[in-house]
């Protein structure tokens, strides 16, 4: 090669090289960005992923407190169950001593047959208690059947009366007894009211100047019939009241927090409503409606 063509050379590659120097790093720029973007999106699925599993550990740990809930709440009705179970034995036991006595003093000693009475009056309550709470307690369909709600509500405060009278506090009732016939299950209303009426004695427990609680049953249309139950407690507080009928829901530091959601479905599933309001003047009101039995409607 010549000298001249070897310089021509030199010369053109020279003038060559920024050029191939500036492709190299246009396509390398270009990979680099290919790349980020694809770390990027690579990196938002994974971001994507994690919230979902963080999501879905929540939603597990959430199920599993409330799963924890349900066997205690079970195991509580279980324990109530047998308790029950065995306080009816000796129940009965009680009652053939006092009555065999009876029978033995028969015609004699009547300050001891008085004594004797009172035992077998006491011993009779105390199981009609334990027969109503073991059929609370029962898993049972509902039954429905026709039911004057006043008098569900009267023989609920009956079973009640002792535990609000040891509470100081009264109840008065205003029960419309014309009202027609309801269709329910008579032993799933006691439990709404029982509820109803233990979460206002609780309410009222604070205060020991709230004493009244007011049970009032009326005929709210031609369809409809209401139970209003009524305390003189502390009241909800706002924040609280759309969460009251939610599972679990409780301001109590020993509360279950599923009375009123059970109620609320036992209610629904009777055709009505259960709800709750702040009194004018202090205190809260449960109120619920149950339709009125349409062969009775008239
Ligand atoms: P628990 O009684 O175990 O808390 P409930 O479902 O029966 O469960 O009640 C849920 C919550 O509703 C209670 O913890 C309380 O905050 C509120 N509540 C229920 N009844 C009343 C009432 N009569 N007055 C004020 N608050 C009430």
């Amino acid at each position: 090669m010549t000298m001249k063509k070897k310089k021509l050379m030199a010369k053109r590659k020279k003038a060559k090289g920024p050029l191939l120097k500036n492709v190299t790093r246009r396509n390398l720029e270009k990979k680099v960005r290919q790349q980020t973007n694809e770390i990027r999106a690579r990196n938002g699925q994974l971001k994507k992923g994690a919230d979902r599993q963080k999501r879905s550990d929540l939603k597990i740990e959430e199920q599993r407190e409330d799963l924890l809930h349900v066997t205690r709440v079970g195991k509580l009705a279980e324990f109530v169950s047998s308790l029950a179970h065995e306080i009816s034995q000796p129940l009965t036991a009680i009652l053939s001593y006092a009555q065999a006595a009876q029978r033995m003093f028969a015609g004699r000693e009547p300050e001891l047959q008085e004594i004797l009475q009172y035992i077998i009056n006491d011993n009779q309550r105390a199981t009609e208690v334990i027969r109503r709470l073991r059929l609370l307690l029962k898993k049972s369909h509902p039954s429905l059947e026709p039911l004057n709600i006043s008098t569900v509500v009267n023989d609920t405060v009956e079973l009640i009366m002792t535990h609000i009278t040891v509470r100081n506090k009264v109840v008065k009732l205003e029960l419309d007894r014309g009202l027609p016939s309801i269709r329910g299950d008579r032993i799933q209303l006691q439990q709404v009211l029982l509820n109803l009426i233990s979460n206002s004695l609780e309410a009222m427990e604070e205060n020991s100047d709230s004493r009244e609680l007011l049970i009032r049953t009326s005929r709210k249309d031609t369809d409809t019939i209401m139970v209003e139950v009524r305390d003189s407690g502390c009241g909800i507080p706002e924040e609280n009241m759309t969460k009251l009928f939610s599972h679990f829901f409780t301001s109590k530091p020993d509360g279950l927090g599923m009375g009123l959601s059970i109620s609320r479905s036992i209610i629904e599933a009777h055709g009505g409503r259960l709800e709750a309001k702040n009194n004018p003047d202090g205190g809260a009101t449960f109120y619920f409606t149950v339709p009125v039995d349409k062969k009775d409607a008239s």
